[in-house]
């Protein structure tokens, strides 16, 4: 038992922050919807020793995180307002006593992510990840055909395509030729965001299952088939179809991805650690129940990316599904130069904020 003593103060943590805006390279078609600007937070942890962490708030709020705006406006009541016309070393730091840092209700599970991967970078340098393949995101539709040659030649061997956009029959065609058109030993991911409904989702996984034994590439998985109300229907799915089917708008929150496992889910789980709250206390929860996980990206910069490669991948997995951070060709910015965070770490994250800062100024 810990017995507090009060003639002890609580460390006093200093908490720095800024916003960022990027544009997508071409507007990303969802099903939720067109996207054309990624927006989050940068911010940077010291402890009274003064070492530094760096972590980032990637707010996703059509998977049940909260907004930028709230995140914004959470930051902003927790720590002073960001520095604006300052230079960076003389940025106003808002000064926070250690028991109080990690105080972030559930509803903010990317500020709840953010902070305590800011302090958890700021404690233990990431491990330097090991080579995970990625998974290449290729763009909706029939455009798909031609987009899989150039990531291919440069070593992608899983890619991802999104369904439940435009009519089966077409997609289904489409699909097809696609699967016939890669490589043998190419990976399909198919991903429906929820779109289908029972009849189109049992029509898409007989087929799946029906080209798997078939000579060419095969498909991994099918994501999130039925929208997340229909939990009993994804289960059954699941039980029904040889092709396995994922986890992803069903588990984007921890508090879901709990609900799920203790109402029988024991299959892949697509995990976008950056909105899934405490990082520690995912981790913790992976390795009770030995989750099948995918991690996956919310299209944040290298910081968070980083924190998720060199901190929560090893830490769980070690030997993992192919990532889902294949995402880089979407961005152009400034924050693009620093992506490649396998090199370079150190300088790559303080270029980050520098970055940040400079752009922040402009505004
Ligand atoms: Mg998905």
């Amino acid at each position: 038992m810990n017995y507090p003593n009060p003639s002890i103060p609580d460390s006093v943590y200093q908490v720095d922050y800024r916003p960022y805006r990027r544009q997508f390279r071409e507007p990303l078609r969802t099903r939720h919807g067109i996207w054309r600007e990624r927006q989050g937070i940068i911010l940077q942890v010291f402890d009274p020793r003064g070492r530094v962490g760096l972590g980032e708030i990637a707010p996703l709020p059509w998977f049940g995180s909260e907004t930028w705006e709230q995140a914004l406006a959470w930051c902003e009541t927790r720590y002073a307002p960001a520095p604006r016309f300052l230079q960076e070393t003389e940025g106003l730091v808002s000064e926070i006593p250690e028991s109080d840092l990690l105080d972030i209700p559930d509803s903010h599970p990317a500020c709840q992510f953010g902070v305590e991967s800011a302090l958890m970078m700021l404690r233990s340098p990431p491990i330097p990840p090991a080579p995970v393949p990625h998974c290449y995101l290729l763009p909706t539709g029939a455009i798909a055909l031609q987009s899989w040659q150039q990531p291919w030649q440069v070593g992608s061997r899983t890619f991802k395509w999104k369904i439940g956009v435009t009519s089966v029959t077409e997609e289904l065609a489409w699909c097809k030729q696609l699967l016939q058109a890669l490589p043998p030993t190419a990976t399909l991911r198919l991903d429906a965001n929820g779109g289908l409904d029972w009849d189109t989702a049992c029509h898409w996984l007989e087929m799946c299952d029906r080209l798997s034994s078939a000579n060419h590439a095969s498909i991994e998985f099918l994501e999130q088939p039925l929208p997340p109300s229909q939990f009993a229907d994804l289960l059954a799915l699941s039980q029904r179809f040889q092709t396995a089917i994922a986890l992803d708008e069903s588990v984007s929150t921890f508090q879901q991805l709990q609900t799920c496992y203790e109402r029988g889910w024991r299959g892949i789980v697509v995990i976008k650690a950056a909105i899934a709250g405490f990082p520690s206390r995912l981790l913790q929860f992976c390795q009770a129940h030995q989750l099948d996980v995918v991690w996956s990206s919310v299209f944040e910069t290298a910081i968070a990316r980083q924190f998720i490669l060199g901190h929560m991948v090893p830490a769980f997995t070690p030997k993992p599904r192919t990532l889902g951070f294949g995402v880089q060709q979407w961005f152009t910015d400034y924050l693009s130069q620093h992506n490649n965070v396998e090199n370079n770490t150190e300088n790559n994250t303080e270029n980050v904020w520098m970055s940040l800062c400079e752009q922040y100024q402009k505004s």
